[in-house]
């Protein structure tokens, strides 16, 4: 291992090795499960769980996944053991019926031994306690001395999928990191010595409701590889959190902190890793479509948000940090889960809100929770009701109250908590409202008393308007200073709010010395809620302000919008006219667009639906948009796009020529003014519906350039002209290979040299001379050469080589001298035996024989055997 795998060869390499035998390869499933009975994908398995059931039919016998995992149960242990993340990534190999326990286990070694090259003595497995047969395959199938495998109990090592159903004995694969210790003790609970990186489970058996085991018919197969843990393995690196999976994030955080990770102590350096492990699970439970709230999987999101939060604060971090650390998860996950990409915005808002919202509690939370922990007292504890103002008011999780009071030595009563909590929820019942803290109830609340937002933005980028509300998380204020974040809902605005998957708008407000800059604008009902930050000055309820849109990301979100109005068009044109949307996203930096058709693109069609675009973008058609009566509309034959609701009237979007929709987006006046359109990916995302991922304007130019700024480092790295790039990595992946080819020979070469020394190894047997040996890496020709050079200087001689000339082949070549044949020994008869042993065959002359096998690992017991027979043989 010349460079040590990084985290993205890892897991392409599980994939490809389980692919090549056999596996459909499967994306993740998202983190929030189908199955209602989990609140998060905790494992590879889950998705697949109802075809262990038989409550599915498996589509493919055999596949592999890489699963993105949350396990919250984990959540103490994140920082503090080297192995224990929230979010991490299962790699998994499944059989559904088909292949079992022995061939699991040979290609769980058969991966960790010879394609991620771990020495097999650094390895040490688990079997359950009953399990003879898992003990019997690692001993005599893999080879695994018996004190290195570990017999444990149902605890540890028996899986169930709950009191009745499928279960079945579990393998845990184990690495090493100090085999000087020896072997006397093997104690796999010491994490400072081994870490479980594979755990393969058997499911062979049915539970019945009284506790009997049945076999079950057809058998399964479930694996489990942490990814961080196998990187943490190779990369050689302390603990999972220092591998290229995750330190990219702790060194953001530590930038933003003006902290050196290598330098700080080790309460800095855990906060730091909680800080890298939560940033990364909560961009990938944004990304999966997660919003923060108090309940259900949205609390576990704001738990996570909060404590990254208040770690930030414990190292220093007085200012909003979250949105620039994601930027550092999103990076590094992007080319396995290109949907944080896609997702970049709405995370980074997401987590701005969190932020602004949290730091102000947490402001003031802290101060009465520093009130009451002296109020209490040192080895006291803080009551129910405390603890439940500080969860309710301030917004303390239990678990972050718990902590700090922890850090002072102080207990909770968890309890009074509870009750307290209990009360909360019946009172809101009676109240009919939740612990929401949105801009919803707010609104809702004002509904009556003020106007709903006119929208202008189809025809002015600017007006004048009067700010009716004026929020700070979703609480009605009366003015907002500067460096504040704010929701803003005005009587009318040229900004457009998300829908129809069309971002909403980015731009300012602004009035009498005062400036606010808006990130983003949702519809909440009838009003218009602007999202943004007092830049400058103070905002005030009733302001009279100048609303303005940024015209360039305006700009680009319309020429997204239009070429996906076009790009479907040419999908019905040229591919069939049955596709229709299942789904869209219009960005400024890109679009995405998911339509019913069951097969995958050709490259060809791909390429003629871009250029059909192309043209009509070129032909410079009119698009016009219009509001009709809805049954007017459908007679001129618009289409309805998908997720819309639509009232008596409609607008429709007319591209003269080319489509006519419904839709209530913004649009360019003419496909000029798109410019270029590029398709950049296809995929299918679900079973049916494919996704085309495509961009449009000056987008389009910002991808060529990369992509150009990567042409030229190439071709200035090979020298070469761009066109000759291609034929250069070709002239250099043969050299290489004629490089290897001439490596092998020479070691060969080597070998047959130091064939002459051989001969003081050769054992007088009787009159007789036996020489029997190894060579590696010679060629069976040069192997039958030496065997007969050394028969010859020998007397009375029986010469028996082997060697493994390239991996998985074995030869074998045996030369008797005449004496020996006389003796009833025959060269032929003897390498045909003993190939055998190594799964191959051959034979020959008496004199002389050459034979061939497949498992390397048995050459040295062929060569025994040859020893042994030629002892008795010639004695
Ligand atoms: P441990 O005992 O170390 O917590 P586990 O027995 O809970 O591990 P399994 O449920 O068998 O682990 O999960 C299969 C594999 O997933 C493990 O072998 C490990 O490589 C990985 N894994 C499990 N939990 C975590 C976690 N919290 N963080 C990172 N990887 C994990
Ligand atoms: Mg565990």
């Amino acid at each position: 291992m010349a460079t040590p795998f990084s985290g993205t060869q890892i897991r392409q390499t599980f994939l490809n090795f389980y692919a090549a035998r056999g596996h459909q390869i499967l994306p993740s499933a998202s983190l929030v499960p189908e199955d209602p009975t989990v609140l998060l994908t905790i494992a590879g398995m889950l998705p697949f769980k109802p075809i262990f059931l038989g409550q599915r039919p498996a589509e493919f016998p055999r596949a592999t996944t890489s699963q993105k995992c949350i396990r919250t149960n984990d959540i103490e242990n994140v920082g503090r053991t080297a192995r224990h993340h929230t979010f991490f990534e299962m790699l998994g190999n499944f059989s559904f019926g088909d292949y079992f326990k022995s061939q699991a286990i040979a290609w769980a070694w058969e991966l960790s031994t010879k394609v991620y090259g771990l020495p097999p003595e650094r390895l040490v497995v688990s079997v359950f306690e009953d399990d003879d047969e898992a003990f019997a395959l690692w001993r005599d199938e893999i080879g695994i001395p018996a004190h290195r495998i570990q017999r444990m109990g149902e605890k540890d090592n028996f899986w169930v999928s709950g009191p009745t159903g499928p279960c079945g004995p579990c393998s845990e694969m184990y690495y090493d990191f100090h085999p000087e210790k020896g072997d006397e003790h093997i104690d796999l609970e010491d994490d400072t010595r081994f870490i479980e990186f594979y755990n393969l489970v058997f499911m062979q058996y049915n539970r019945d409701t009284a506790g009997n085991l049945t076999p079950l018919a057809n058998k399964n197969i479930d694996t489990g590889l942490g990814l961080e843990r196998m990187a943490q393995i190779l990369q050689k690196v302390p603990n999972n959190y220092e591998t290229d999976l995750i330190f990219p994030i702790i060194q953001s955080a530590a930038a933003i902190a003006n902290l050196d990770y290598a330098t700080v102590d080790e309460t800095t350096k855990i906060a730091l890793k909680v800080i890298g492990d939560h940033v990364r699970a909560v961009v990938h439970m944004i990304a999966d479509g997660i919003v923060a709230s108090n309940e259900g999987r949205g609390y576990v999101l704001r738990r996570l948000i909060r404590r990254v939060i208040r770690y930030g604060r414990l190292i220093g971090i007085d200012r909003e940090f979250t949105p620039k650390v994601a930027e550092a998860a999103i990076a590094l996950s992007e080319s396995a889960y290109p949907d944080v990409r896609i997702m970049e915005r709405t995370i980074k808002v997401a987590l701005q809100r969190e932020e602004i919202g949290f730091l102000k509690t947490l402001d003031r939370g802290e101060k009465l929770l520093a009130d009451i922990t002296e109020q209490v007292g040192a080895g006291g504890q803080i009551s129910g009701t405390d603890a439940f103002t500080l969860y309710d008011t301030y917004g303390f999780p239990l678990e972050l109250t718990e902590e700090i009071a922890a850090e002072k030595g102080l207990t909770i009563d968890t309890v009074g908590f509870e009750t307290e909590m209990e009360q909360q929820r019946r009172r809101s019942q009676l109240a009919h409202t939740t612990i929401d803290l949105t801009a919803q109830g707010t609104l809702d609340h004002l509904a009556n008393h003020i106007e709903q937002t006119e929208f202008l933005g189809y025809t002015q980028p600017a007006t004048n308007a009067i700010v009716q509300v004026l929020m700070v998380n979703g609480k009605p204020k009366q003015l907002v200073e500067a460096g504040t974040a704010v929701q803003v809902v005005l009587d009318q605005t040229p900004f457009y709010a998300e829908s129809g998957g069309q971002i909403g708008d980015r731009g300012y407000l602004s009035g009498d010395d005062v400036l606010v800059r808006i990130e983003d604008v949702q519809k909440e009902s009838a009003f218009f809620v602007h999202y943004g930050r007092v830049e400058r000055g103070t905002l005030h309820t009733g302001d009279s302000v100048t609303a303005q849109i940024d015209l360039a990301c305006r700009r680009r979100a319309q020429a997204h919008h239009t070429a996906t109005h076009l790009l479907q068009s040419a999908l019905k044109k040229l591919v069939d006219d049955n596709i229709s949307q299942a789904g869209s996203l219009v960005s400024f930096d890109r679009l995405r667009f998911d339509f019913h058709c069951p097969r995958p693109l050709t490259p060809d069609e791909l390429q003629q639906v871009e250029d059909q675009v192309n043209t009509w973008i070129a032909e410079a058609h009119k698009a016009q948009t219009s509001i009709l009566p809805i049954a007017e509309a459908k007679a001129k034959g618009a289409i309805a796009m998908f997720g819309e609701k639509y009232g008596s009237e409609v607008r429709v979007l007319d591209v003269a020529g080319v489509s006519m929709e419904l839709c209530g987006g913004t649009h360019v006046s003419n496909t000029a003014e798109i410019g270029l359109f590029k398709i950049v990916s296809e995929a299918g995302v679900a079973a049916g519906i494919r996704r085309i991922e495509a961009i449009a304007g000056p987008a389009v130019l910002e991808y060529l350039n990369v992509r150009d700024a990567i042409v030229r480092d190439l071709s200035d790295r090979f020298k070469v002209k761009p066109e000759e790039i291609s034929d250069r990595i070709t002239t250099l992946q043969t050299e290489l290979k004629t490089t290897q080819k001439q490596l092998e020979t020479a070691k060969g070469q080597l070998a047959l040299a130091k064939a002459d020394n051989l001969l003081a190894q050769a054992e007088a047997v009787g009159e007789f001379h036996i020489l029997i040996a190894q060579l590696d890496g010679v060629d069976p020709e040069s192997l039958k050469t030496a065997a007969e050079q050394l028969q010859q200087k020998l007397a009375n001689g029986a010469v028996v080589l082997g060697s493994v000339p390239e991996a998985d082949k074995v030869s074998l070549v045996a030369a008797f001298s005449p004496a020996v044949i006389q003796k009833g020994l025959q060269a032929g008869k003897l390498v045909g035996a003993i190939a055998k042993l190594t799964g191959g065959g051959g034979g020959g002359r008496p004199n002389l024989a050459q034979a061939g096998g497949r498992d390397a690992s048995k050459l040295p017991e062929a060569l025994a055997e040859a020893k042994k027979q030629l002892q008795s043989g010639l004695s």
